[in-house]
């Protein structure tokens, strides 16, 4: 997956652009800057690589989400339903805004659960935020539907799955709005970036104007722009912006070697029965930037994943037992701690949280192990590797 491993004198190209004018920041000294916007460049980029008509680019994932929901409309006391198994950020994102995740079961795309987003609607729920969690997506026709049925938005936390699509379309393009993340270890990386898109112009307006303290950008002149409401500032810098520049001309590329490693490795697990796959809803075409498979149950997947350790196979995890990204190991969240005091509302909303089991969530993800495909991988290396966890996995069972 990770950007980084594949990198070079592109991006020191768009950077040195950048350090020779000295203009760091995205907005106004036109003068000085010798024709280079790198963020508006990047975000031109962006939409045209996802077909989409606006993107705005922000300081990271994390921003990406709370501005997308902050556009939505979502705030103080309104819910946002989320998958129980995503990254740290996803529940963040949403607390930022005071607005409550409503977290509810995933199910064999290791992603939203149709039915459990169904039963957890109430008259506070305002958006639906799927995450494609390791490159592939939940059923979206199925969650579009309920949205559209319960006046609801769909966000797509896109963060880990740039390049995927469903029926036809890249994922985070598909709902009201999409969010991506170029941190350091995702798919294209500016070091630390993110992006909302939408094809909502009056989305797209906003996001422009609320990631700039509200500034309405009319006319060159900075110190005379106004604001019409509170904004807050998520600007990237036109370093990052640069970076992100000469790493997202490269992504198609970046995926076709994903595919590559990705299909050796899967083809080899293939040859053993007790191994399944993930299921990619009908329509989807995952980004390839994880093998996610199933073992027959939890003991079985916690003997592969140390035998993996033992013989070097790296970059594999069993999200169960990991504490980033399962609500098994959230107990700060659970026990809501902050640093700063949050509403009785929010605290309301959370209560749920402490008792709340996700059994058929442990199903999947107890079972789960994916691994991170790399592009720095050469053929003989992936083939290598596909025989130490055939190996792994069958001493395993
Ligand atoms: C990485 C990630 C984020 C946050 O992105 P940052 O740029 O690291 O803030 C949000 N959601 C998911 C699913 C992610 O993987």
């Amino acid at each position: 997956m990770p950007g980084f491993e594949s990198f070079g004198d592109l991006e020191r190209k768009e950077v040195e652009d950048v350090l020779d004018n000295g203009v760091l920041m995205r907005y106004g000294f036109d003068g000085m800057r010798n024709g280079h916007y790198k963020a508006k460049s990047l975000e031109t980029e962006i939409q045209k690589t996802l077909q989409v008509n606006h993107a705005q680019l922000v300081t990271n994932g994390t921003a990406a989400v709370s501005v997308a929901l902050a556009l939505a409309g979502i705030g103080a006391g309104d819910e946002v339903i989320m998958p129980c198994f995503t990254f740290v950020a996803s529940f963040e994102a949403i607390m930022m805004l005071g607005a409550i995740p409503v977290l509810v079961d995933i199910d064999d795309t290791l992603t939203l659960n149709p039915e459990a987003v169904k039963a957890a609607i109430t008259s506070k729920t305002k958006a639906i935020m799927p995450v494609h969690m390791c490159g592939s997506m939940a059923n979206l026709d199925a969650l579009k539907q309920i949205a559209d049925d319960h006046n609801l938005k769909l966000v797509e936390d896109a963060c880990q799955a740039i390049g995927g699509t469903y029926k036809g379309k890249s994922l985070g393009t598909y709902g009201d709005l999409g969010c991506f993340s170029f941190d350091f270890v995702k798919t294209i990386t500016c070091g630390e970036g993110g992006a909302v898109v939408t094809n909502n112009p009056e989305y797209a307006k906003h996001a422009d104007l609320f990631t700039d303290h509200g500034h309405d950008h009319i006319g060159s002149d900075r110190g005379a722009e106004t604001h019409s409401y509170l904004g807050y500032n998520f600007r990237i810098s036109e370093l990052n912006a640069a970076v992100g520049l000469a790493q997202v001309r490269r992504l198609k590329d970046f995926i076709a070697i994903q595919k590559k490693n990705y299909t050796i490795l899967r083809e080899a697990l293939s040859a053993i029965p007790e191994v399944t796959f993930r299921t990619v809803p009908e329509g989807g075409e995952e980004s390839y930037a994880f093998l996610s498979f199933f073992l027959p149950n939890l003991e079985t997947t916690r003997k592969t994943s140390a035998a993996f350790k033992e013989k070097g196979v790296d970059v594999c995890f069993h999200y169960y037992d990991n504490n980033w990204h399962y609500i098994r190991k959230w107990d700060h969240l659970k026990d809501i701690k902050t640093l700063y005091p949050v509403s009785k509302e929010v605290k309301d909303g959370l209560a749920y949280l402490k008792d709340k089991t996700f059994e058929k969530s442990d199903h999947f993800i107890g079972r789960n192990i994916s691994c991170l495909i790399k592009l720095s991988w050469t053929e003989e290396e992936t083939k290598q590797r596909a025989k130490l966890m055939v190996e792994a996995i069958k001493e395993s069972l």
